[in-house]
């Protein structure tokens, strides 16, 4: 056997694989879509039970003590559900209202003593402190 003829040999067995490989994923997705399908009817089903046993319950006509359990705890669920749909629409109504205008608040007033303002020199015109006796630019006495 030539080194083509192996390698031709190798090639037709990995798309062997590939196939084989392609037809499992198709065949098990197809299962899964059909276990999928299965078990909603199945809970379907299961629910249709339940309604009918617990309208059975409703009218007294279930006497097995776990269906009454079960059922009993359907109804007090139910109660539950009833008072929650009565919170929903309460809240639902709420409407907001405006806050009453709070009194306008108290305004201390404050002693306001005046700035000393700075003065200016008479002789160069230099901003003295307003303690300030003499001009500290030019000397010139500045306090009145
Ligand atoms: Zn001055």
């Amino acid at each position: 056997m030539s080194i083509l003829d192996d390698f031709n040999k190798a090639l037709s067995g990995g798309l062997g694989r590939l196939q084989f490989e392609a037809r499992k994923l198709q065949r098990t997705t197809q299962i899964q879509g059909e276990l999928y399908e299965l078990r909603g009817k199945s809970e379907g089903a299961i629910a249709q039970l339940g309604q009918r046993t617990f309208e059975l319950y409703q009218q007294g006509r279930i006497a097995e003590p776990a269906l009454v359990e079960l059922a009993t705890r359907v109804q007090h669920l139910h109660d539950q559900l009833a008072a929650k749909q009565r919170e929903l629409e309460q809240a639902q109504a709420e409407t907001f209202v405006e806050p009453t205008a709070a009194p306008p608040a108290q305004r201390v007033p404050i002693e306001e003593e005046p700035l000393p303002l700075a003065r200016a020199c008479p002789s160069c015109g230099y901003l003295c402190p307003p303690t300030a006796l003499f001009c500290a630019n030019c000397g010139t006495r500045v306090a009145s």
